[in-house]
């Protein structure tokens, strides 16, 4: 099954259009017992006090969109527990105190799902984002800015530690698809790879490294349905089949972080139903419909570095753009908004 959608089809230019942003910010009040709580002297009030808001549903997901943003453990303890945020993206929250970014990207946008667990003030912190291509040139459509001009990125909450070198193993899956295009895609991220200089990178590079420490068995943790699991501290990117996921994901990456601090990323590319090229080395073009392993690689990899989206149709051109077309290589080579953001995570490289 082929579930490219017309949107996703055809060259950057012209399939790359401006992205309808819906954002969740509810502010619905927290459980009518939790004023209470306060007051209760005594300690047969506390039960009726710590009666869960209704939305605060004993089993299966919960919806961001029906939460309060910001969520007390002491009225919901969601860790353990599923949420599930815009366009079907989801993710167990993390039972440790660690957080978590989930993103997805997908043949007609992006969906992002941040859940911040600080523990020390008993609260959680739900963001969910979600970003479509509309059919046709929408009416705010600004034509894009040239990537080598365009200084525009997006930082995630957490980044990794300045001058660190992170380790990533290799899953294969059974799917028979090649690793070229993943290494390619993360090293172009890392290495700055870009089309706006004559050396073909950005100098100097960011002061973080990547070492491939070999193939795993392990499947990245994100499930059959492209929703993040448990961390289990190692970083893995591969492909997967995610039956369970909606029709139009191509990838998930999911981030986890304690304080400002990365401490694993996990990507997973999407076998069931999508067709990948994995790039012009051998000699071939890419099939119509196919999407290209690196370019989709890249971007996730600026995930996992800790960029987010840059939303607009003006910085459409950029690889953190929250869309790729079929056979669009172009989110392979950084902008310089790309680039900037690195920088700005991490400093620069010293060359010594
Ligand atoms: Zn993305």
């Amino acid at each position: 099954m082929d579930d490219v959608s017309p949107a996703g089809r055809g060259r950057r230019t012209g399939a790359w259009c401006a992205a309808a942003v819906t954002a969740l910010s509810c502010t619905v009040a927290a459980g009518a017992g939790t004023a209470a709580a306060g007051t209760a002297a005594a300690g047969t009030a506390i039960t009726a006090a710590h009666r869960p808001p209704t939305w605060c549903k004993a089993s299966g997901a919960l919806r961001a969109r029906a939460m309060p943003q910001k969520v007390r453990l002491s009225d919901c303890d969601l860790r353990g527990r599923v949420v599930r945020g815009e366009n079907g993206l989801a993710a167990t929250v993390p039972s440790d105190g660690t957080s978590v970014a989930a993103h997805s990207l997908r043949t007609d946008g992006a969906s992002e799902l941040r859940v911040e667990v600080d523990e020390a003030k008993g609260e959680i912190t739900l963001t969910a984002t979600g970003t479509r291509v509309p059919q046709g040139r929408p009416r705010a459509f600004r034509a894009p800015m040239d990537a080598c001009k365009d200084g525009a990125y997006q930082q995630e909450p957490s980044k990794w530690p300045k001058g660190a070198t992170i380790e990533w193993h290799y899953y294969p899956g059974t799917a028979g698809l090649p690793m070229s295009g993943v290494s390619t895609g993360i090293t172009d991220m890392f290495d700055a790879k870009t089309d706006c200089t004559p050396s073909h990178a950005f100098a100097p590079l960011p002061d973080v490294s990547q070492k491939y420490a070999g193939q795993t068995a392990t499947a990245p943790n994100v499930t059959a349905d492209a929703t993040c699991g448990e961390h289990d501290g190692t970083n893995v990117s591969g492909w997967q089949a995610m039956p369970g996921a909606e029709p139009d994901v191509l990838a998930a990456t999911c981030t986890w972080f304690r304080g400002p601090t990365t401490i694993e990323s996990d990507t997973a590319l999407q076998t069931q139903g999508k067709k990948w090229w994995p790039g012009p080395q051998d000699g071939s073009s890419c099939p119509a419909g196919s999407y290209d392993v690196a370019a989709v690689t890249t971007h996730e990899t600026g995930h996992m570095l800790g960029l987010g989206h840059v939303e607009g149709s003006q910085h459409s051109e950029l690889t953190m753009a929250p869309t790729v077309a079929a056979c669009d290589d172009d989110p392979a080579t950084l902008g310089k908004g790309d680039y900037d953001g690195l920088i700005a995570l991490y400093g620069a490289r010293s060359s010594a």
